[in-house]
């Protein structure tokens, strides 16, 4: 399932489009009936991953400022692929939802394929900056220059939530996936139902490099992981009643958060205790606008 390193991987992928022209766009989604009529002609000057969204920039002039963008949200089950004319698809047509041609500046054509996004959006750049989730999304951890204080405060904007929870919410750091989530508050050694407010900036910070670190190196190619002994690709994650790599104890999962998203962990490793702290994992609804206060 794509997290931010997915992301950041199709838009290195799909980044041979740049500076090429946009021979045609093929969608079935009444969003994209402008798209259609409009993106023929134009230009890409841009690919761009911000957390766990996509944007393809279009200018009307080559290497001009771009004027709109291809925006997905791939969620649990999109994905882009990328062909060239008359190669087979890896995934049925009818479950295509954008089709961008593009023939590239050395005069390759290629097929930009989404499958299955439930978002996909065609928005003019002052959209792009008025969106309801690219404008509140929190500091990317893949920046060039990721903020750890930024995200830290943005954390801290709700002491008594749960990290588990905290961390994947995209509005106070960009990227974290619930596979992310697992691995590394196991690899931390944090319980992940311990509230924000419990921990101090220096364990945060901890975390939240070794999150920058771990997705870093998972951009190469090849399948994500977070585990390289024994052949093994991840600690805990999807791996519920198995043993700990570490200790032996059973691995549990327990649901977390608004959208009640498996966590999976050690209770020994992460001292977790036996009951759920229900006052953690509760429903909660936290809105964050702009930055967070000095
Ligand atoms: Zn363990």
């Amino acid at each position: 399932m794509p997290e931010g390193d997915s992301l950041y991987k199709i838009a290195q992928a799909l980044g041979c489009l740049r500076g090429g022209a946009v021979m045609s766009l093929v969608s079935p989604l009444p969003e994209m009936a402008d798209a259609v009529d409009r993106a023929p002609g134009t230009w890409v000057a841009e690919v761009e991953a911000r957390g766990k969204n996509l944007l393809i920039w279009l200018s009307a002039e080559a290497a001009g400022e771009p004027s709109h963008a291809i925006y997905t949200h791939l969620r649990m089950s999109g994905s882009w692929h990328l062909y060239r004319p008359g190669s087979d698809w890896r995934k049925p047509s009818s479950r295509a939802r954008v089709i961008l041609s593009v023939r590239d500046a050395d005069g390759r054509d290629w097929r930009a394929v989404c499958f299955n996004a439930p978002t996909v959006q065609w928005l003019t750049a002052f959209q792009v900056r008025r969106h309801p989730v690219l404008s509140t999304l929190g500091p990317d951890l893949l920046a060039d220059a990721a903020d750890f204080d930024a995200m830290i405060a943005r954390l801290r904007v709700d002491p008594r939530r749960a990290l588990g929870d905290a961390i994947m919410d995209q509005r106070l750091v960009a990227g974290i996936g619930n596979v992310y989530k697992s691995e590394l508050l196991f690899m931390q050694r944090l319980d992940p139902f311990r509230a924000v407010g419990d921990c101090d900036d220096g364990t945060l910070r901890r975390l939240l490099e070794s999150a920058r670190t771990w997705m870093r190196r998972n951009l190469g190619p090849g399948r994500r992981r977070t585990r390289w002994d024994h052949g093994r690709r991840t600690w805990v994650y999807d791996k519920s009643g198995q043993p700990c790599g570490k200790c032996g104890d059973a691995i549990r999962m327990r649901r977390q958060g608004d959208l009640g998203r498996s966590t999976y962990y050690c209770p020994r490793c992460q001292g977790v205790g036996g009951e759920a702290p229900e006052r953690e994992t509760r429903r909660r609804r936290l809105v964050v606008r702009g930055p967070a206060p000095d």
